[in-house]
Order: structure tokens, then C-alpha cells, then sequence
């Protein structure tokens, strides 16, 4: 693509960059141009230029970590990397402590970071992937805790009219690994998060699965009678580690699949056949499924179609086994025989998790086919 970019002062431009290395299900990609933007004031200069030599024709993807995107061959779209560091202490009480971290501070450092300063809230959310300004964007949870649960706040710059904007929590219309910002793709750059942590160690969430148990033994080599919040995630890095694989070692973008949710009706007459389903109630007479139990029941765990494979201890995980080659077709036939598999032994249909990002830089979220 002949753009000519270089008017815009500051920013790092790299055209027909490759990104398959910055995407953790390392499928092969090149994107026509990438824009490095190590601070705000890059974002302004590169988006008036931008408007002044391309009259805004140009398609713009937002891309951190790369850790809940399928990235396709050829992308081409300016694709912005949000690079800006820094976390402030902005206010503190003896009971809490506010906090404003900048978008591209790596999220499980950050965890880290603020529990080794006696900053609270956020352990149960170690070992997630990505930057912190991505967090927002589908309300990160684990282990009992959502993101929202510790927001504050959001400063976040507005694509088409070129404003920034600082969000309270509502404002984000947070909602189960959804937010404003998922339901309008290709719109928002999040460049702050402003969190309100607490300072008290023994308010810790430790009832979810395992986490209890670990983080007792963790508490005990500590000589303490109850977990800390240290403990919590300690215990909960242990858990994660030994249940997913690293996409380090195995290149994957976690959970593949949404759980679905099936009328109460419907999960009655399964039930009748696989007494074992696993299911949770949710409001108006319906269930939540785990779609990891249906892919394993209809024998996929381990499978799926070459080199796109469900991974061996935990089947709600696809895997890629020809790192930096496969591409998003691979994952295409893969995903949509999973689908069509679960379809004909359960007539359920399973919905993606991770964000299928499409040539232009459009974005499709749970859609079952491409
Ligand atoms: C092994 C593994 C385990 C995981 N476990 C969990 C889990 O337990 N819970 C959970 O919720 N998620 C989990 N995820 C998913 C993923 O880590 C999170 O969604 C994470 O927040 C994505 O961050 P990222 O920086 O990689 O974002 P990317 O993948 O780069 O982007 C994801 C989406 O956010 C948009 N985006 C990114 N940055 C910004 C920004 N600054 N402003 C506006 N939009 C932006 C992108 O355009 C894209 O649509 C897991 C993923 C993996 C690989």
C-alpha cells in the first residue's frame, strides 16, 4: 500500500510488517503498516496526519499482546500498537490505594507489581496474557474476579472523531467478557486504565476449584494461618500453569470456545442421555454449558484437523502445531469441524471466544463460521 505516513512526527511506522510472532497463536501474518505509539501525543500527530494524507480511507486495528486475536495472511489495515508504559500511584488511604497504568504495561507484570507493593485485588487475574489496555475490552476474569470488579476508569482516544474520552466503569457497560469497547470494534484506543485497589491482607477470593488448597500451602511455607492475597496468586499461577498450555511452548489463544447457553428444556432431555453434563444455572430458565465437557464427549479432545488441534489435557484449547505457517484458514476448517461435530451430537452450536480479525481490519466476536 503506497501511504505516505511519514508526515506524522513521533510514531514508528513499519511497513509490510510481519506479524506472526506477535500474535500468541502464531498464525502467519503481514500487515501493510504497523504504527508503534510510545505515547498520547504520537496518537494525536499520527491521526491528523493520517486524516491529511489518506482522507481517513485507511481501515485502523487496534493490536497489543495479540494473546485473543486470529490474525488473517494479509492485513491490510494500519495496525495500531499501543507501546505506552508507566503505572502512577494517584491517591492513597490506609484502606485503598488508585492507581493509573498506562496501555501497554504487560497485565501479569502488573499483577505482580501491585501485589509486592501491598496493592490488592487484582491476584486472582495473574498469568492472563496481554497489556493492561486490552483488559478492558472483553472484562478479563478468572478465579471469581472480573476486571470491572477494580476499574475505575478508562482514557481512551475516539477513532472516528479524533477525541479522547475519559469512561467511568458504567460508562464502559461492562457485561460476562463483554464491554463497550468489544461491541464497537475498530472505534476505541485505550491508552489508561485507572484502578482503586485495597490495602487489606486478609480480604482474600480463594473458594474458586483448587485455589483454596494451593494458596493454604503457599500461606503455611509463609507462617501464616490464612492465604494472603500472595498466596491467592501464587496458588493461582501454579493452577494455570499446570491446566493450559504456555503459548510459548505451544502456540494457542486460550479458551477456543464460548460456553453455551442452552434452555433449561434442552439440557433436561441431554441430561437424559450424558447424566454427567456439566451445566450452571443462569437467569430465565437456561443453562451454561462447558463446552470443554461437549468437545471432550464427542471424543475431540486431542483432535480437530491438522495442524489446528484441541490440546490433550484441556479441549476447550486449539492449538497451533505449525507455528508462524498455519494461517487463519487452518483455523477456519478446524474450528468449523469442531462445530459442526458438537452440532450433530448435541445441537448445540458453539460461538468463537477470540476475536476473528478479518483482511480489511474489521472484526467479527463469536461468530461460528467465517
Ligand atoms: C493462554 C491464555 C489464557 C487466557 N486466559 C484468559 C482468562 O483467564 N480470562 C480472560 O478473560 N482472558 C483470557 N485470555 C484471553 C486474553 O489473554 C485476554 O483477552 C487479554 O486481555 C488480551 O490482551 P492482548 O493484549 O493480548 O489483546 P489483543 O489480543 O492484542 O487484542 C484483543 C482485542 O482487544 C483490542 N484491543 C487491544 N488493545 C486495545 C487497546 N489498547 N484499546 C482498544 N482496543 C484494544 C484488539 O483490537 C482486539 O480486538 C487468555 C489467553 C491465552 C492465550
Amino acid at each position: 500500500m503506497t501511504t505516505d505516513l511519514h508526515h506524522a512526527p513521533s510514531a514508528q511506522y513499519d511497513c509490510s510488517h510481519d506479524l506472526s510472532h506477535t500474535n500468541t497463536m502464531a498464525l502467519a501474518c503481514v500487515a501493510d503498516t504497523v504504527v508503534t505509539l510510545q505515547d498520547e501525543a504520537q496518537l494525536d500527530s499520527f491521526m491528523t496526519s493520517y486524516v491529511k494524507n489518506t482522507g481517513h480511507n485507511l481501515p485502523l486495528f487496534v493490536l497489543s499482546g495479540g494473546s485473543n486475536v486470529l490474525l488473517p495472511t494479509q492485513l491490510q489495515a494500519i495496525v495500531l500498537r499501543p507501546q505506552m508504559h508507566g503505572i502512577t500511584l494517584t491517591d492513597q488511604t490506609q484502606d485503598y490505594v488508585d492507581i493509573e497504568v498506562m496501555a501497554g504495561e504487560n497485565w501479569h507484570d502488573l499483577v505482580i507489581h501491585t501485589v509486592n507493593q501491598g496493592w490488592y485485588g487484582l491476584e486472582n487475574l495473574a498469568l492472563i496474557p496481554g497489556l493492561t489496555g486490552a483488559a478492558p475490552v472483553q472484562n478479563i476474569g478468572a478465579y471469581g474476579v472480573q476486571l470491572e470488579d477494580y476499574l475505575q476508569y478508562v482514557r481512551a482516544y475516539h477513532l472516528p472523531t479524533k477525541t479522547w474520552h475519559s469512561l467511568t466503569a458504567t460508562d464502559c457497560e461492562f457485561g460476562y467478557r463483554d464491554s463497550i469497547f468489544k461491541r464497537t470494534p475498530n472505534t476505541w484506543l485505550i491508552s489508561r486504565v485507572g484502578f482503586r485497589l485495597h490495602t487489606d491482607e486478609t480480604k482474600v477470593l480463594a473458594s474458586y476449584g483448587d485455589v483454596q488448597t494451593v494458596a493454604q500451602r503457599y500461606a503455611e511455607q509463609q507462617g501464616r494461618m490464612q492465604p494472603a492475597p500472595a498466596d491467592v496468586m501464587h496458588a493461582i499461577i501454579d493452577i494455570r500453569q499446570q491446566k493450559l498450555p504456555d503459548p510459548k511452548q505451544l502456540p494457542n489463544c486460550g479458551s477456543f470456545f464460548q460456553n453455551p447457553i442452552i434452555s433449561q428444556n434442552q439440557f433436561i432431555s441431554l441430561q437424559s442421555n450424558y447424566s454427567d453434563i456439566v451445566g450452571y444455572p443462569m437467569p430465565d430458565s437456561m443453562v451454561k454449558v462447558a463446552a470443554g465437557w461437549l468437545i471432550e464427549q464427542a471424543g475431540l479432545k486431542g483432535g480437530g484437523i491438522e495442524p489446528i488441534v484441541t490440546h490433550k489435557k484441556q479441549a476447550l484449547v486449539l492449538t497451533n502445531h505449525r507455528p508462524y505457517q498455519a494461517t487463519q484458514d487452518d483455523v477456519a476448517i478446524a474450528q468449523n469441524h469442531i462445530i459442526s461435530c458438537i452440532y450433530e451430537k448435541f445441537a448445540i452450536t458453539l460461538a468463537r471466544e477470540p476475536v476473528w480479525v478479518n483482511t480489511n481490519g474489521t472484526v467479527g466476536y463469536g461468530e461460528h463460521g467465517v
